[in-house]
């Protein structure tokens, strides 16, 4: 079994999870899923990122100590991600031991074996405390930081100790150019070749008299910029610097969001290079989700709160909708509108009604039981199917969730379609036995795969279709290439609710 070791970008705790950081968390689950259901050894990693700056002020607001609020974020989004059926195998917080060791491991490495590479420097500029870091003039517009408009940044004047990132440039090119290192989707990894062709400066990695963080090893004045400290962390949940840490490392593939690329495929994989580690082998970097084309905004009254997301229609749908409206490559858009729209005509309306319409079927014409029906498989419908499955698993294995989803709806279209043109009740009044058994087995079939290729988006309605034909199998080690499962002869469920209709809003 293939290892694939799977990781998201860690979570500041400043704030209750979004929308933004839920699309993040689904897709990358969307993909450990389907690794799993590829019969991969996935091991999938979440966390918080809790040195942040901002700790300290969140914390002194609602008057609990740092330790006491990040405990508490961590609880809630803990919870978030359990009800939006993440399936991670664990999960880092940089507060813990583990972390805390294995940051001055790496930085102890990187001075062993490359001790030029770090140094101690004055260094002034424009900080921005909600991304904690320097910031650049390019990364400034109208004397504020891009991202974060409403906040001042504060001239700063401090002797830090520097990563000689600059030393980094052209071996980290060379990397994404030849491919051992990838950068997808394409248009980020254009980006972040034109961000490397411009040229790297050294970067400050510590900061003064900062009460919350990872002391600097051998300088007790100083702790571990906050940035540097949290990219360690998927090293740090490997083991790292116990030697089985190469069991997990390196990384296959790192999901973060397009804002963040500088740090994941700029400073880490130089971070890594001067500590002489593998690199990971990918990241991917996702857009973001937004208002009618614009940033949700909690002031512009176009933030939309996770839990009723959730609510709406349930979190497998919320799943679905995000990955197949917004999708995991561009930006794209959030709209209640647009989510009850895809609700009725793709769960409701497509998929639920197969279900329903086929075990209805079953039931009505052959007492619930699947016919034996030999000519069903290799018939020209179950060509069409299995043909069908194939881009599916293509756009899986590329991270083109949006695609798949499309495809998997494609699946359930079809099937509705093939009932429309075999008429299985004009076949039952016409006595014609053996072509309404081809047709049952062929519906009771294309349920089961349907359930395998729906599971990585919807998990939990994917296991209910599954389990109204296969209960006494589980859907987990089925992979797609046994897809052709054995159904006729097999007793089918109750006709299972998969999505009502919506409540009317009085
Ligand atoms: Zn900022």
């Amino acid at each position: 079994m293939p290892k694939f070791y799977l990781t998201t970008a860690i979570d500041y705790s400043n704030g209750e999870p979004h929308l933004g950081h839920a699309l993040e968390k689904i897709g990358a689950d969307c993909i450990a899923r389907y690794r799993r259901l590829r019969g991969d050894d996935v091991h999938f990693l979440m966390g918080m990122d809790e040195h942040s700056q901002s700790v300290i002020q969140a914390a002194a607001r609602t008057g609990v100590t740092p330790q006491a609020w990040v405990d508490a974020m961590a609880d809630t989004f803990a919870e978030y991600w359990r009800r939006l059926l993440c399936s991670h195998d664990d999960w880092i917080r940089t507060t813990q031991p583990r972390h805390t060791q294995a940051v001055p491991a790496l930085l102890e490495r990187i001075r062993q074996r490359r001790p030029a590479d770090l140094f101690e420097a004055e260094y002034a500029g424009l900080y921005c405390t909600g991304c904690e870091e320097f910031k650049t003039e390019a990364q400034i517009v109208d004397g504020h930081c891009i991202e974060h408009p409403t906040l001042a940044l504060v001239p700063t004047k401090e002797r830090n100790h520097f990563f000689r990132l600059s030393a980094y440039r052209d071996p980290v090119l060379e990397r994404i150019r030849s491919g051992a290192f990838r950068v997808e989707p394409e248009i980020r990894r254009n980006e972040v070749v034109r961000l490397l062709e411009a040229g790297l400066q050294d970067i400050s990695i510590s900061r003064q008299r900062q009460p919350w963080g990872i002391p600097f090893p051998g300088d007790p004045q100083q702790t571990v910029y906050v940035w540097f400290d949290a990219l360690i962390n998927y090293l740090s949940a490997t083991g790292f610097p116990d030697a089985a840490f190469e069991r997990l490392w390196p990384a296959d593939l790192h999901v973060v969001g397009k804002g963040i690329t500088r740090f994941h495929c700029v400073i880490w994989p130089a971070m890594l290079l001067a500590a002489e580690l593998p690199l990971p082998r990918e990241v991917w970097a996702h857009g973001y989700v937004q208002w009618s084309g614009a940033k949700m905004s909690k002031t512009a009254g176009t933030a939309v709160g996770l839990g009723e997301a959730i609510e709406r229609h349930g979190a497998d749908a919320l799943r679905y909708f995000l990955l197949r409206e917004v999708g995991f490559e561009n930006d794209g858009d959030f709209t209640w509108e647009r989510f009850d729209a895809r609700y009725t005509a793709d769960l409701a309306n497509t998929l639920g009604n197969l279900v329903s319409r086929a075990l209805s079927m079953i039931h009505r014409y052959r007492g619930g039981t699947v016919p034996r029906a030999a000519t069903s498989i290799g018939s020209a419908f179950d060509d069409e199917i299995r043909g069908a499955l194939v881009p599916y698993a293509d756009w899986m294995n590329a991270n083109r969730l949006h695609d798949a989803a499309a495809q998997m709806m494609h699946i359930a279209a079809s099937a509705n379609r093939y009932i429309e043109e075999t008429a299985p009740w004009k076949l039952a009044k016409q006595q014609a036995h053996a072509e309404l058994d081809v047709v049952l087995a062929n519906l009771a079939r294309t349920l089961v795969r349907l359930a395998i290729v729906a599971h990585p988006f919807m998990p939990q309605k994917a296991d209910a279709i599954w389990n109204t034909v296969c209960p006494d199998l589980p859907l987990e080690p089925a992979t797609l290439q046994d897809a052709v499962i054995e159904v006729e002869g097999r007793v089918v469920g109750a006709v299972p609710i998969l999505f009502p209709k919506p409540v009317e809003a009085a």
